[in-house]
């Protein structure tokens, strides 16, 4: 319990860990809180820096407001999984519980401790419900926000449940599906999507850190900010999140309609379909949108696609920091994975890879490195698949907004392609060597951009 660890830290889960150990020792010992709370916060969490203790504090007095003692109450800290066995597949499904309350009038709460944003999944719920007992309710404690949500049954729970045990079941090698999820899977350096650009081996040991094309902007900015949100996953302030503006949302709308309408062969009902579930001047927006990318589409002579919203980079390995359990730091090489979204992928009439970015925002240019990353990742993908690299990748900025639509190509050559792969070099080289332990450590500059800074008030706290 609370010892450091000796890899990249899963911080999310670190401090779930922590809190879900920090309430199971609150609750076997009757010492009041003003004493019992330091020594465990400090017997647990000492390790931890200063930011890291601060979220895990904050997030089990969360708890302690939520689900005080009660005498009448019993606590079950370590419950049984609620499994769904399935004989036939020689499958079993689980769910587990952090915490499981008894009240007086004998109802059971089986509490899913929610120690980040994201619920209990709908393929979870189903596991949860496929055996409910009576008189047993679920739900989800989400303590940063102090609130619980009753955990709803799915309502198509038979056919979700059928849905995992036939995947849990098929034998052989599993399909890829990239997506945004790869940012939190550690296996992302080594399943072939990003493959290393510069050749080489990423180990199964080997530290890995994930970047966006939307992180790369800010890394010569602010480091502080792109480690707390892609090394230490520190939560980001409260009150920043916001509601999606309404530009920022249909442009949402537009890119995920696209993926889906985009070189089939009637693409009128994905549309038509996407317009329905849209308020009025979200629809007119997404159709506007739409008929300035067919009209750009029709005018570049219609490209072959190969694909559309396809999940590419490439991983580059630079000398980092490794933490033994001694606390003690070692040289040794982090696996830099960069990751962009790439809209519409094809080739040019001469056979050109080409990759289509769609610009539906107001800003008109590429961000830092925007460019380079899609003409890198292309060709990393293609290299690796094919086993020779291409000679030239064009990257086409489609600019949607504007009344009258326009494209911007560039195209990278061999040599353009080697000297973004060299400033790529640079960024892998700042993020590798941001200690994984010490979110204090990674240097902060504090300028104008704090202002739309997502974790101000945190570092406010912490310079
Ligand atoms: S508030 Fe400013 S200095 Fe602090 S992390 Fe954000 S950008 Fe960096």
């Amino acid at each position: 319990m609370g010892e450091k660890p000796t890899k990249t830290p899963d911080w999310n889960l670190e401090r779930w860990k922590a809190v879900r150990d920090l309430i199971a020792g609150w609750y076997g010992d009757d010492r009041p809180d003003s004493e019992l709370v330091p020594e465990l916060v400090e017997g647990l969490c000492g390790w931890m820096d200063a930011a890291q203790r601060e979220v895990v504090e904050q997030l089990f007095a969360g708890w302690r407001a939520m689900y005080p003692k009660l005498a009448d109450v019993a606590v079950d800290l370590d419950p049984p999984a609620v499994s769904v066995i399935d004989h036939a597949h020689r499958v079993e499904l689980k769910a587990k519980p952090a915490f499981t309350l008894t009240h007086p009038s004998g109802e059971v709460e089986v509490i899913r401790l929610r120690t980040g944003s994201g619920g209990t999944s709908q393929a979870e719920a189903a596991v949860l419900h496929q055996e409910k007992a009576p008189g047993t309710f679920f739900v989800d404690a989400f303590v940063a926000a102090g609130s619980a949500e009753e955990i709803a049954d799915p309502v198509d729970r038979p056919a979700i449940v059928e849905r995992l045990v036939a995947a849990a079941g098929e034998p052989g090698p599993r399909r890829l599906i990239p997506g945004v999820h790869c940012f939190s899977c550690s296996s992302a350096p080594r399943c072939g999507q990003y493959p290393p650009a510069e050749g080489g081996r990423v180990f199964n040991s080997t530290r890995s850190l994930m970047v966006s094309k939307t992180l790369l902007d800010w890394v010569d900015v602010c480091q502080r900010r792109v480690a707390w949100d892609r090394l230490h996953q520190l939560p980001k302030d409260r009150d920043d999140e916001m509601e999606l503006g309404g530009r920022l949302a249909t442009g949402l709308l537009f890119h995920r309609t696209a993926a889906a309408a985009i070189g089939v062969e009637d693409p009128e009902p994905i549309l038509a379909a996407a317009m329905r579930e849209s308020s009025p001047s979200e629809a007119s927006e997404l159709r506007r949108l739409w008929d300035n990318h067919v009209r750009l589409w029709d005018e570049e002579g219609r490209p072959e696609l190969r694909s559309t919203e396809l999940w590419a980079g490439f991983t580059l390995m630079a000398p980092g920091i490794r933490v033994d359990s001694r606390g003690r730091s070692h040289e040794e090489p982090v696996a830099v994975t960069f990751v962009g979204a790439l809209d519409a992928t094809g080739r040019e009439a001469d056979g050109t890879p080409m990759v289509v970015e769609h610009r539906t925002g107001a800003g008109g240019d590429h961000g830092h490195l925007e460019a380079e990353l899609y003409a890198v990742s292309a060709a990393s993908l293609i290299g690796s698949r094919s086993g020779s690299p291409p000679e030239r990748v064009a990257v086409h900025l489609h600019h949607l907004r504007p009344e009258d639509p326009h494209c911007e190509r560039r195209v990278f050559e061999r040599d353009d392609l080697a000297s973004a792969l060299a400033s790529f070099g640079r960024v892998a080289g700042v993020m590798a060597g941001w200690h994984p332990v010490d979110s204090l450590s990674p240097p902060f500059q504090v300028g104008p951009w704090c202002g739309s800074c997502h974790h101000r008030r945190r570092c406010e706290r912490f310079r």
